[in-house]
Protein backbone atom coordinates (compact mmCIF):
# COMPACT_ATOMS: atom_id res chain seq x y z
CA UNK A 1 0.00 0.00 0.00
CA UNK A 2 1.35 3.69 -1.13
CA UNK A 3 -0.33 7.23 -0.52
CA UNK A 4 -0.40 9.25 -3.39
CA UNK A 5 -1.90 13.47 -3.51
CA UNK A 6 -4.50 11.54 -4.96
CA UNK A 7 -5.27 8.86 -2.29
CA UNK A 8 -4.14 5.14 -1.34
CA UNK A 9 -3.06 2.99 -3.31
CA UNK A 10 -2.90 -0.59 -3.13
CA UNK A 11 -1.36 -3.41 -5.75
CA UNK A 12 -2.99 -6.81 -5.50
CA UNK A 13 -2.51 -9.99 -8.12
CA UNK A 14 -4.71 -12.84 -9.13
CA UNK A 15 -4.96 -15.07 -12.49
CA UNK A 16 -8.24 -13.66 -14.25
CA UNK A 17 -9.97 -10.68 -12.90
CA UNK A 18 -13.76 -10.37 -13.62
CA UNK A 19 -15.13 -7.00 -13.43
CA UNK A 20 -19.05 -7.43 -13.21
CA UNK A 21 -21.27 -9.50 -10.96
CA UNK A 22 -24.40 -10.01 -13.30
CA UNK A 23 -25.23 -13.16 -15.04
CA UNK A 24 -22.03 -13.04 -17.14
CA UNK A 25 -19.69 -11.99 -14.53
CA UNK A 26 -20.60 -14.64 -12.47
CA UNK A 27 -20.89 -17.93 -14.70
CA UNK A 28 -17.08 -16.72 -16.57
CA UNK A 29 -16.04 -16.46 -12.84
CA UNK A 30 -17.10 -19.61 -12.16
CA UNK A 31 -15.56 -21.14 -15.22
CA UNK A 32 -12.26 -20.26 -14.79
CA UNK A 33 -12.22 -21.14 -11.04
CA UNK A 34 -13.47 -24.63 -12.23
CA UNK A 35 -10.53 -24.65 -14.61
CA UNK A 36 -8.26 -24.39 -11.37
CA UNK A 37 -7.53 -20.73 -11.62
CA UNK A 38 -7.72 -17.65 -9.10
CA UNK A 39 -10.21 -15.25 -9.70
CA UNK A 40 -11.37 -11.68 -8.51
CA UNK A 41 -14.68 -10.63 -9.40
CA UNK A 42 -14.69 -6.77 -8.93
CA UNK A 43 -18.22 -5.01 -8.99
CA UNK A 44 -19.55 -1.56 -8.65
CA UNK A 45 -22.48 -2.16 -6.30
CA UNK A 46 -23.78 -5.22 -4.82
CA UNK A 47 -24.25 -8.70 -6.12
CA UNK A 48 -27.80 -7.74 -7.12
CA UNK A 49 -26.80 -4.29 -8.86
CA UNK A 50 -27.06 -5.35 -12.51
CA UNK A 51 -30.04 -6.12 -15.21
CA UNK A 52 -29.39 -9.75 -14.86
CA UNK A 53 -30.84 -9.39 -11.53
CA UNK A 54 -33.98 -8.04 -12.79
CA UNK A 55 -34.27 -10.53 -16.19
CA UNK A 56 -37.76 -11.39 -15.83
CA UNK A 57 -38.66 -13.78 -18.88
CA UNK A 58 -35.97 -16.62 -18.77
CA UNK A 59 -33.87 -18.35 -21.16
CA UNK A 60 -33.94 -19.04 -24.44
CA UNK A 61 -33.18 -22.90 -25.12
CA UNK A 62 -34.26 -25.82 -27.34
CA UNK A 63 -35.79 -27.99 -24.75
CA UNK A 64 -39.10 -29.40 -26.09
CA UNK A 65 -38.71 -32.36 -27.91
CA UNK A 66 -40.19 -30.87 -31.11
CA UNK A 67 -37.71 -28.22 -31.04
CA UNK A 68 -33.84 -27.81 -31.79
CA UNK A 69 -31.01 -25.45 -31.82
CA UNK A 70 -31.21 -25.84 -35.81
CA UNK A 71 -35.43 -23.93 -35.30
CA UNK A 72 -33.67 -21.78 -32.44
CA UNK A 73 -30.98 -20.43 -34.46
CA UNK A 74 -33.47 -19.99 -37.52
CA UNK A 75 -35.31 -17.94 -35.16
CA UNK A 76 -32.68 -15.51 -33.96
CA UNK A 77 -31.40 -15.18 -37.39
CA UNK A 78 -35.12 -14.14 -38.77
CA UNK A 79 -35.22 -11.32 -36.07
CA UNK A 80 -31.76 -10.30 -36.25
CA UNK A 81 -32.39 -9.05 -39.58
CA UNK A 82 -29.44 -10.23 -41.89
CA UNK A 83 -27.00 -8.77 -39.69
CA UNK A 84 -26.84 -12.00 -37.35
CA UNK A 85 -23.10 -13.41 -37.32
CA UNK A 86 -24.05 -16.71 -38.17
CA UNK A 87 -20.97 -18.64 -35.99
CA UNK A 88 -22.24 -17.05 -33.22
CA UNK A 89 -25.58 -17.74 -33.60
CA UNK A 90 -24.69 -21.39 -34.18
CA UNK A 91 -22.37 -21.86 -30.81
CA UNK A 92 -25.34 -19.95 -28.75
CA UNK A 93 -27.99 -22.64 -30.02
CA UNK A 94 -25.88 -25.62 -29.65
CA UNK A 95 -24.18 -24.69 -26.34
CA UNK A 96 -27.33 -23.08 -24.55
CA UNK A 97 -29.58 -26.63 -23.40
CA UNK A 98 -26.10 -27.86 -21.77
CA UNK A 99 -25.73 -25.04 -19.97
CA UNK A 100 -29.53 -25.16 -18.41
CA UNK A 101 -28.21 -29.07 -17.23
CA UNK A 102 -25.82 -27.07 -15.69
CA UNK A 103 -27.36 -24.52 -13.82
CA UNK A 104 -29.46 -26.93 -12.14
CA UNK A 105 -26.88 -29.53 -11.16
CA UNK A 106 -26.01 -25.89 -9.34
CA UNK A 107 -29.44 -26.32 -7.83
CA UNK A 108 -31.55 -23.38 -9.87
CA UNK A 109 -35.12 -24.74 -9.85
CA UNK A 110 -36.76 -24.36 -13.57
CA UNK A 111 -39.87 -23.90 -13.13
CA UNK A 112 -41.40 -27.29 -14.14
CA UNK A 113 -45.16 -28.83 -15.05
CA UNK A 114 -46.26 -31.81 -12.34
CA UNK A 115 -45.62 -34.29 -14.37
CA UNK A 116 -42.11 -32.98 -13.91
CA UNK A 117 -41.61 -31.74 -17.71
CA UNK A 118 -39.89 -28.20 -17.85
CA UNK A 119 -42.66 -25.81 -18.40
CA UNK A 120 -41.27 -23.82 -20.89
CA UNK A 121 -42.82 -20.01 -22.31
CA UNK A 122 -43.29 -18.80 -26.20
CA UNK A 123 -42.01 -15.28 -25.86
CA UNK A 124 -42.17 -12.93 -29.33
CA UNK A 125 -40.37 -14.08 -32.45
CA UNK A 126 -40.12 -18.01 -31.74
CA UNK A 127 -41.47 -20.61 -33.12
CA UNK A 128 -42.60 -22.23 -30.19
CA UNK A 129 -42.30 -22.52 -26.28
CA UNK A 130 -38.86 -22.19 -25.63
CA UNK A 131 -37.90 -20.25 -22.32
CA UNK A 132 -37.25 -21.53 -19.61
CA UNK A 133 -38.13 -19.67 -16.31
CA UNK A 134 -37.69 -19.78 -12.49
CA UNK A 135 -40.30 -18.38 -9.66
CA UNK A 136 -42.79 -17.33 -12.56
CA UNK A 137 -40.96 -14.18 -13.95
CA UNK A 138 -38.32 -14.08 -11.31
CA UNK A 139 -36.02 -16.01 -13.59
CA UNK A 140 -33.05 -13.01 -12.64
CA UNK A 141 -33.34 -13.31 -9.30
CA UNK A 142 -33.11 -17.40 -9.03
CA UNK A 143 -30.31 -16.84 -10.88
CA UNK A 144 -28.38 -14.43 -9.32
CA UNK A 145 -29.14 -15.20 -5.95
CA UNK A 146 -27.99 -19.39 -6.21
CA UNK A 147 -24.85 -18.16 -8.64
CA UNK A 148 -23.73 -15.83 -6.01
CA UNK A 149 -23.49 -17.79 -3.70
CA UNK A 150 -21.70 -20.47 -5.46
CA UNK A 151 -19.02 -17.72 -6.40
CA UNK A 152 -19.01 -16.33 -2.68
CA UNK A 153 -18.27 -20.01 -1.12
CA UNK A 154 -15.98 -20.84 -3.52
CA UNK A 155 -12.07 -21.10 -2.67
CA UNK A 156 -10.52 -20.05 -5.40
CA UNK A 157 -12.63 -16.32 -6.08
CA UNK A 158 -12.18 -13.66 -4.10
CA UNK A 159 -15.62 -10.67 -4.54
CA UNK A 160 -15.08 -7.52 -3.99
CA UNK A 161 -18.09 -5.64 -3.95
CA UNK A 162 -18.99 -1.88 -4.10
CA UNK A 163 -15.14 -1.26 -6.43
CA UNK A 164 -15.78 0.49 -9.12
CA UNK A 165 -13.48 -0.71 -12.33
CA UNK A 166 -12.45 3.51 -14.03
CA UNK A 167 -9.36 2.01 -16.45
CA UNK A 168 -7.74 -1.27 -17.88
CA UNK A 169 -4.07 -1.20 -17.19
CA UNK A 170 -2.28 -1.51 -20.29
CA UNK A 171 1.39 -2.51 -20.79
CA UNK A 172 3.02 -2.93 -24.38
CA UNK A 173 -0.38 -3.24 -26.04
CA UNK A 174 -1.67 -5.80 -23.60
CA UNK A 175 -4.50 -5.55 -20.55
CA UNK A 176 -2.68 -6.84 -17.54
CA UNK A 177 -5.03 -6.05 -15.18
CA UNK A 178 -7.43 -2.82 -14.11
CA UNK A 179 -7.67 0.09 -11.82
CA UNK A 180 -10.79 0.62 -9.59
CA UNK A 181 -11.74 3.46 -7.25
CA UNK A 182 -12.42 2.55 -3.96
CA UNK A 183 -14.13 4.84 -1.40
CA UNK A 184 -13.32 8.51 -0.86
CA UNK A 185 -10.08 8.60 -3.64
CA UNK A 186 -8.91 5.14 -3.07
CA UNK A 187 -7.43 3.33 -5.73
CA UNK A 188 -6.87 -0.48 -6.13
CA UNK A 189 -5.05 -1.93 -8.76
CA UNK A 190 -5.51 -5.42 -9.85
CA UNK A 191 -2.63 -7.28 -12.11
CA UNK A 192 -4.02 -10.74 -13.82
CA UNK A 193 -2.86 -12.96 -17.07
CA UNK A 194 -6.77 -12.19 -18.31
CA UNK A 195 -9.38 -9.33 -17.92
CA UNK A 196 -12.88 -9.99 -18.32
CA UNK A 197 -15.33 -7.04 -19.00
CA UNK A 198 -18.81 -8.10 -18.54
CA UNK A 199 -20.21 -4.93 -17.13
CA UNK A 200 -23.83 -5.09 -18.91
CA UNK A 201 -25.54 -2.93 -21.17
CA UNK A 202 -25.93 0.37 -21.95
CA UNK A 203 -29.68 1.43 -22.33
CA UNK A 204 -29.84 3.44 -19.63
CA UNK A 205 -28.19 6.03 -20.65
CA UNK A 206 -31.86 6.65 -22.65
CA UNK A 207 -34.09 8.98 -20.35
CA UNK A 208 -36.98 6.10 -20.64
CA UNK A 209 -35.29 2.62 -19.71
CA UNK A 210 -36.21 -0.53 -18.40
CA UNK A 211 -32.25 -1.27 -17.19
CA UNK A 212 -31.12 -0.22 -13.89
CA UNK A 213 -29.47 3.06 -13.52
CA UNK A 214 -25.87 1.69 -13.53
CA UNK A 215 -26.48 -0.12 -17.48
CA UNK A 216 -24.63 3.27 -18.77
CA UNK A 217 -22.16 1.05 -20.85
CA UNK A 218 -19.05 1.66 -18.41
CA UNK A 219 -17.76 -1.11 -20.21
CA UNK A 220 -17.85 0.57 -23.54
CA UNK A 221 -15.43 3.12 -22.50
CA UNK A 222 -13.11 1.48 -20.76
CA UNK A 223 -12.58 -0.80 -23.35
CA UNK A 224 -12.45 1.99 -25.74
CA UNK A 225 -9.73 4.02 -23.69
CA UNK A 226 -7.67 0.87 -23.79
CA UNK A 227 -7.81 0.70 -27.99
CA UNK A 228 -10.39 -1.74 -28.07
CA UNK A 229 -13.31 -1.76 -30.70
CA UNK A 230 -17.05 -1.37 -30.57
CA UNK A 231 -19.26 -2.48 -32.83
CA UNK A 232 -23.17 -2.11 -33.73
CA UNK A 233 -23.82 0.81 -31.27
CA UNK A 234 -26.62 2.06 -33.56
CA UNK A 235 -28.88 -1.10 -32.79
CA UNK A 236 -30.57 -0.73 -29.57
CA UNK A 237 -33.81 -3.03 -28.69
CA UNK A 238 -36.41 -1.02 -27.67
CA UNK A 239 -38.68 -3.05 -25.25
CA UNK A 240 -42.92 -2.29 -26.38
CA UNK A 241 -44.15 -2.74 -22.89
CA UNK A 242 -42.74 -0.93 -20.43
CA UNK A 243 -45.11 0.49 -17.47
CA UNK A 244 -45.76 4.00 -17.82
CA UNK A 245 -46.04 5.22 -14.24
CA UNK A 246 -44.40 7.16 -11.11
CA UNK A 247 -40.74 8.02 -11.01
CA UNK A 248 -39.76 4.90 -9.39
CA UNK A 249 -41.97 2.18 -11.39
CA UNK A 250 -41.77 3.90 -14.79
CA UNK A 251 -39.99 1.84 -17.26
CA UNK A 252 -41.19 -1.23 -15.22
CA UNK A 253 -40.49 -4.11 -17.76
CA UNK A 254 -44.15 -5.99 -18.25
CA UNK A 255 -42.38 -9.37 -19.99
CA UNK A 256 -43.17 -10.76 -23.33
CA UNK A 257 -44.01 -13.67 -21.65
CA UNK A 258 -47.45 -12.07 -20.15
CA UNK A 259 -48.40 -11.44 -24.64
CA UNK A 260 -47.50 -15.25 -24.96
CA UNK A 261 -50.00 -16.08 -22.19
CA UNK A 262 -52.25 -14.14 -24.10
CA UNK A 263 -52.23 -10.44 -22.91
CA UNK A 264 -53.46 -7.98 -25.91
CA UNK A 265 -51.60 -4.45 -27.11
CA UNK A 266 -54.91 -2.00 -27.43
CA UNK A 267 -55.07 1.52 -28.93
CA UNK A 268 -56.90 4.52 -27.72
CA UNK A 269 -60.01 3.46 -29.27
CA UNK A 270 -59.94 -0.05 -27.48
CA UNK A 271 -58.88 -1.95 -31.14
CA UNK A 272 -55.80 -4.11 -31.54
CA UNK A 273 -53.49 -2.57 -33.98
CA UNK A 274 -50.38 -5.44 -33.87
CA UNK A 275 -49.52 -8.56 -33.68
CA UNK A 276 -49.06 -9.37 -30.22
CA UNK A 277 -46.07 -12.03 -30.72
CA UNK A 278 -44.47 -10.35 -33.36
CA UNK A 279 -40.60 -9.39 -32.86
CA UNK A 280 -39.37 -6.64 -30.75
CA UNK A 281 -38.48 -3.58 -33.26
CA UNK A 282 -42.42 -4.61 -35.49
CA UNK A 283 -44.59 -4.05 -32.08
CA UNK A 284 -41.98 -1.26 -30.54
CA UNK A 285 -42.39 0.65 -34.11
CA UNK A 286 -46.31 0.28 -34.24
CA UNK A 287 -46.99 1.48 -30.73
CA UNK A 288 -44.66 4.39 -31.99
CA UNK A 289 -46.71 4.92 -34.37
CA UNK A 290 -49.81 4.61 -32.55
CA UNK A 291 -48.26 7.09 -30.35
CA UNK A 292 -47.28 9.51 -32.70
CA UNK A 293 -50.76 9.52 -34.70
CA UNK A 294 -52.88 9.55 -31.09
CA UNK A 295 -50.69 11.84 -29.15
CA UNK A 296 -50.61 10.07 -25.63
CA UNK A 297 -48.50 8.65 -23.22
CA UNK A 298 -49.55 5.09 -23.69
CA UNK A 299 -51.37 2.33 -25.23
CA UNK A 300 -52.78 -0.16 -23.18
CA UNK A 301 -51.96 -4.19 -22.29
CA UNK A 302 -54.62 -5.76 -21.62
CA UNK A 303 -54.28 -8.70 -19.28
CA UNK A 304 -57.70 -9.29 -18.14
CA UNK A 305 -57.53 -12.84 -19.73
CA UNK A 306 -53.91 -13.70 -18.29
CA UNK A 307 -53.56 -16.02 -14.97
CA UNK A 308 -51.02 -13.29 -12.69
CA UNK A 309 -50.46 -16.20 -10.71
CA UNK A 310 -47.02 -17.26 -12.64
CA UNK A 311 -46.20 -13.63 -12.67
CA UNK A 312 -45.69 -12.71 -9.02
CA UNK A 313 -43.69 -9.86 -9.02
CA UNK A 314 -45.42 -8.45 -11.95
CA UNK A 315 -48.60 -8.44 -10.00
CA UNK A 316 -46.71 -6.87 -7.07
CA UNK A 317 -45.44 -4.20 -9.22
CA UNK A 318 -49.25 -3.48 -10.49
CA UNK A 319 -50.36 -3.53 -7.38
CA UNK A 320 -47.91 -1.02 -5.82
CA UNK A 321 -49.23 1.58 -8.81
CA UNK A 322 -52.46 1.23 -7.68
CA UNK A 323 -53.70 -1.19 -11.03
CA UNK A 324 -55.68 -4.10 -10.82
CA UNK A 325 -55.50 -6.13 -13.65
CA UNK A 326 -58.24 -7.75 -13.65
CA UNK A 327 -59.87 -4.68 -14.28
CA UNK A 328 -57.78 -1.77 -15.29
CA UNK A 329 -56.26 -0.79 -18.27
CA UNK A 330 -52.04 -1.28 -18.26
CA UNK A 331 -50.66 1.74 -19.76
CA UNK A 332 -47.37 0.84 -21.60
CA UNK A 333 -44.62 2.39 -23.79
CA UNK A 334 -41.75 1.26 -25.16
CA UNK A 335 -38.75 1.80 -23.69
CA UNK A 336 -34.57 1.82 -24.12
CA UNK A 337 -33.81 -2.26 -23.45
CA UNK A 338 -30.65 -3.76 -24.90
CA UNK A 339 -27.79 -2.83 -26.43
CA UNK A 340 -26.90 -5.63 -29.27
CA UNK A 341 -23.70 -3.73 -30.14
CA UNK A 342 -20.86 -3.32 -27.79
CA UNK A 343 -17.54 -4.48 -27.33
CA UNK A 344 -16.11 -6.59 -30.20
CA UNK A 345 -15.22 -10.35 -29.72
CA UNK A 346 -14.27 -13.50 -30.70
CA UNK A 347 -16.07 -16.46 -30.24
CA UNK A 348 -14.01 -17.28 -27.01
CA UNK A 349 -14.84 -13.59 -25.98
CA UNK A 350 -11.62 -12.06 -26.88
CA UNK A 351 -11.33 -8.56 -28.06
CA UNK A 352 -8.77 -6.77 -30.23
CA UNK A 353 -6.74 -5.94 -27.52
CA UNK A 354 -4.55 -9.26 -25.86
CA UNK A 355 -5.35 -10.17 -22.34
CA UNK A 356 -8.59 -8.27 -22.47
CA UNK A 357 -12.05 -10.27 -23.07
CA UNK A 358 -15.46 -9.48 -22.90
CA UNK A 359 -19.00 -10.92 -22.19
CA UNK A 360 -22.26 -10.33 -21.54
CA UNK A 361 -24.41 -7.21 -22.99
CA UNK A 362 -21.36 -4.90 -23.06
CA UNK A 363 -20.27 -7.52 -25.81
CA UNK A 364 -20.64 -7.68 -29.28
CA UNK A 365 -19.95 -11.04 -30.71
CA UNK A 366 -22.92 -10.22 -33.86
CA UNK A 367 -24.66 -12.87 -32.26
CA UNK A 368 -28.17 -10.18 -32.02
CA UNK A 369 -27.67 -8.71 -35.28
CA UNK A 370 -30.00 -5.70 -35.30
CA UNK A 371 -32.73 -7.13 -33.22
CA UNK A 372 -32.17 -9.45 -30.13
CA UNK A 373 -34.36 -12.11 -30.19
CA UNK A 374 -36.48 -12.57 -26.81
CA UNK A 375 -34.24 -14.54 -24.05
CA UNK A 376 -31.27 -14.78 -25.95
CA UNK A 377 -29.35 -12.41 -23.87
CA UNK A 378 -29.11 -14.83 -20.86
CA UNK A 379 -28.29 -17.91 -23.12
CA UNK A 380 -25.30 -15.51 -24.39
CA UNK A 381 -24.50 -14.68 -20.96
CA UNK A 382 -23.90 -18.42 -20.03
CA UNK A 383 -22.47 -19.69 -22.98
CA UNK A 384 -19.87 -16.71 -24.14
CA UNK A 385 -19.24 -16.56 -20.32
CA UNK A 386 -18.24 -19.89 -19.98
CA UNK A 387 -16.33 -19.70 -23.16
CA UNK A 388 -14.40 -16.66 -21.76
CA UNK A 389 -13.68 -18.28 -18.29
CA UNK A 390 -12.11 -21.10 -20.19
CA UNK A 391 -10.15 -19.15 -22.91
CA UNK A 392 -8.67 -16.35 -20.00
CA UNK A 393 -7.05 -19.52 -17.76
CA UNK A 394 -4.73 -19.90 -21.05
CA UNK A 395 -3.25 -16.03 -21.15
CA UNK A 396 0.32 -16.26 -20.04
CA UNK A 397 1.39 -14.64 -17.03
CA UNK A 398 1.14 -10.86 -16.47
CA UNK A 399 4.81 -9.33 -17.01
CA UNK A 400 6.35 -8.68 -13.68
CA UNK A 401 6.78 -5.07 -14.04
CA UNK A 402 4.49 -2.87 -15.90
CA UNK A 403 3.65 1.60 -15.69
CA UNK A 404 1.04 2.08 -12.87
CA UNK A 405 -2.03 2.49 -15.09
CA UNK A 406 -2.74 6.21 -16.04
CA UNK A 407 -6.18 7.19 -13.65
CA UNK A 408 -8.01 9.07 -16.41
CA UNK A 409 -10.81 11.66 -15.31
CA UNK A 410 -14.18 9.53 -15.80
CA UNK A 411 -17.07 11.46 -17.63
CA UNK A 412 -19.68 12.40 -15.85
CA UNK A 413 -23.84 11.42 -17.55
CA UNK A 414 -26.42 13.98 -17.12
CA UNK A 415 -29.81 13.95 -17.60
CA UNK A 416 -29.39 15.92 -20.25
CA UNK A 417 -27.92 13.81 -22.29
CA UNK A 418 -30.15 11.15 -21.64
CA UNK A 419 -33.18 13.10 -22.45
CA UNK A 420 -30.98 13.63 -25.77
CA UNK A 421 -30.45 10.27 -26.37
CA UNK A 422 -34.32 9.53 -25.97
CA UNK A 423 -35.05 12.84 -28.49
CA UNK A 424 -32.41 11.82 -31.33
CA UNK A 425 -31.23 8.18 -31.02
CA UNK A 426 -35.23 7.08 -30.08
CA UNK A 427 -37.52 4.27 -31.03
CA UNK A 428 -37.36 6.50 -34.96
CA UNK A 429 -34.31 8.72 -35.96
CA UNK A 430 -32.87 10.87 -38.80
CA UNK A 431 -29.97 12.48 -39.75
CA UNK A 432 -31.30 16.10 -38.01
CA UNK A 433 -31.66 14.88 -34.57
CA UNK A 434 -28.34 12.46 -34.77
CA UNK A 435 -26.25 14.94 -36.18
CA UNK A 436 -27.16 17.00 -32.69
CA UNK A 437 -25.87 14.32 -30.69
CA UNK A 438 -22.25 14.30 -32.42
CA UNK A 439 -21.49 17.67 -30.17
CA UNK A 440 -23.05 15.81 -26.81
CA UNK A 441 -20.27 16.33 -24.07
CA UNK A 442 -21.00 12.54 -23.44
CA UNK A 443 -18.41 10.43 -25.16
CA UNK A 444 -21.25 7.13 -25.79
CA UNK A 445 -23.70 9.71 -26.97
CA UNK A 446 -21.17 10.94 -29.70
CA UNK A 447 -20.15 7.02 -30.52
CA UNK A 448 -23.64 6.32 -30.76
CA UNK A 449 -24.83 9.01 -33.25
CA UNK A 450 -21.98 8.71 -35.65
CA UNK A 451 -22.97 4.71 -35.81
CA UNK A 452 -26.46 5.70 -36.21
CA UNK A 453 -25.84 8.34 -38.43
CA UNK A 454 -23.82 5.98 -40.70
CA UNK A 455 -26.00 3.75 -41.42
CA UNK A 456 -28.00 5.25 -43.58
CA UNK A 457 -30.71 2.52 -43.70
CA UNK A 458 -33.61 0.83 -41.19
CA UNK A 459 -32.97 -2.09 -40.23
CA UNK A 460 -34.24 -4.26 -37.06
CA UNK A 461 -34.36 -1.54 -34.46
CA UNK A 462 -32.18 1.28 -35.92
CA UNK A 463 -35.36 2.57 -37.99
CA UNK A 464 -34.56 5.81 -39.72
CA UNK A 465 -37.74 7.92 -40.82
CA UNK A 466 -34.97 9.55 -43.56
CA UNK A 467 -34.01 6.07 -44.67
CA UNK A 468 -37.25 4.03 -44.25
CA UNK A 469 -36.35 1.36 -46.47
CA UNK A 470 -33.24 -1.75 -45.80
CA UNK A 471 -30.61 -1.64 -47.94
CA UNK A 472 -29.25 -5.10 -49.36
CA UNK A 473 -25.47 -3.79 -49.51
CA UNK A 474 -25.13 -3.58 -45.87
CA UNK A 475 -26.68 -7.21 -45.01
CA UNK A 476 -24.02 -8.91 -42.75
CA UNK A 477 -22.15 -5.56 -42.39
CA UNK A 478 -21.11 -4.54 -38.84
CA UNK A 479 -20.35 -0.99 -37.95
CA UNK A 480 -17.05 -0.85 -36.29
CA UNK A 481 -15.38 2.23 -34.38
CA UNK A 482 -12.02 2.37 -32.40
CA UNK A 483 -10.14 5.55 -30.78
CA UNK A 484 -7.78 6.89 -33.68
CA UNK A 485 -9.22 5.24 -36.53
CA UNK A 486 -12.18 6.32 -38.65
CA UNK A 487 -15.66 4.31 -38.56
CA UNK A 488 -15.24 1.57 -40.41
CA UNK A 489 -17.33 -1.26 -41.93
CA UNK A 490 -16.71 -5.19 -41.43
CA UNK A 491 -18.53 -8.27 -42.52
CA UNK A 492 -17.42 -11.54 -39.65
CA UNK A 493 -17.30 -14.98 -40.18
C1 LIG B 1 -36.04 -5.68 -16.66
C2 LIG B 1 -35.23 -6.58 -17.54
C3 LIG B 1 -35.72 -7.83 -17.88
C4 LIG B 1 -34.97 -8.67 -18.71
N1 LIG B 1 -35.45 -9.93 -18.98
C5 LIG B 1 -34.66 -10.78 -19.71
C6 LIG B 1 -35.07 -12.13 -19.92
O1 LIG B 1 -36.10 -12.57 -19.44
N2 LIG B 1 -34.26 -12.94 -20.66
C7 LIG B 1 -33.09 -12.49 -21.21
O2 LIG B 1 -32.40 -13.26 -21.88
N3 LIG B 1 -32.69 -11.22 -21.00
C8 LIG B 1 -33.44 -10.37 -20.26
N4 LIG B 1 -33.01 -9.09 -20.05
C9 LIG B 1 -31.66 -8.72 -20.52
C10 LIG B 1 -30.64 -9.39 -19.61
O3 LIG B 1 -31.12 -9.34 -18.29
C11 LIG B 1 -29.29 -8.71 -19.69
O4 LIG B 1 -28.88 -8.57 -21.02
C12 LIG B 1 -28.25 -9.55 -18.97
O5 LIG B 1 -28.70 -9.85 -17.68
C13 LIG B 1 -26.93 -8.80 -18.89
O6 LIG B 1 -26.09 -9.50 -18.02
P1 LIG B 1 -24.62 -9.00 -17.79
O7 LIG B 1 -24.01 -9.95 -16.83
O8 LIG B 1 -23.97 -8.76 -19.08
O9 LIG B 1 -24.81 -7.55 -17.11
P2 LIG B 1 -25.53 -7.12 -15.76
O10 LIG B 1 -26.39 -8.17 -15.20
O11 LIG B 1 -26.16 -5.80 -16.05
O12 LIG B 1 -24.33 -6.92 -14.75
C14 LIG B 1 -23.37 -5.91 -14.94
C15 LIG B 1 -22.51 -5.85 -13.69
O13 LIG B 1 -21.39 -5.00 -13.91
C16 LIG B 1 -21.23 -4.12 -12.81
N5 LIG B 1 -20.50 -2.95 -13.32
C17 LIG B 1 -20.85 -2.09 -14.30
N6 LIG B 1 -19.87 -1.19 -14.53
C18 LIG B 1 -18.86 -1.51 -13.66
C19 LIG B 1 -17.56 -0.96 -13.41
N7 LIG B 1 -17.09 0.07 -14.12
N8 LIG B 1 -16.81 -1.51 -12.41
C20 LIG B 1 -17.26 -2.56 -11.71
N9 LIG B 1 -18.47 -3.13 -11.91
C21 LIG B 1 -19.25 -2.62 -12.89
C22 LIG B 1 -22.65 -3.87 -12.35
O14 LIG B 1 -22.69 -3.38 -11.03
C23 LIG B 1 -23.23 -5.28 -12.49
O15 LIG B 1 -22.84 -6.09 -11.38
C24 LIG B 1 -33.73 -8.24 -19.22
C25 LIG B 1 -33.24 -6.98 -18.88
C26 LIG B 1 -33.98 -6.16 -18.05
C27 LIG B 1 -33.43 -4.81 -17.68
Amino acid sequence: MSTTAQGAEQELSTDVVVVGAGLAGLWAALSAAQAGVNVMLLTAGSMQAGSSYWAQGGIAAALDDEDSPELHAADTLAAGRLACRRSAVEVLCQEIPESVGQLERLGVRFDRHPDGRLALAREGGHRGRRVAHAGGSATGQELVEALSSHVAGHPRIHVLEHTMVQSLWVHDGRCVGVAARLKRDDCLRVKARATIVATGGAAALWQRTTNPRGATGTGWLLAYAAGAALADLEFVQFHPTALVGQDGSDGFLLTEALRGEGALLLGRGGERFVDELAPRDEVALAIAGELRDHPHAAVVLDLRDVPLQGFPNIAAALAHEGLDPRHDPVPVAPAAHYAMGGIVTDLHARTSVPGLYAVGECACTGLHGANRLASNSLAECLVFGRRAGMAAVCEPAAPASSAAPIRAPWPTLTDATRERLWRHAGVQRDADGLGRLLNDPYPLARLIAASALARCETRGAHQRRDYPDTSPALDFRHFVVAQDSPLRIEAWD
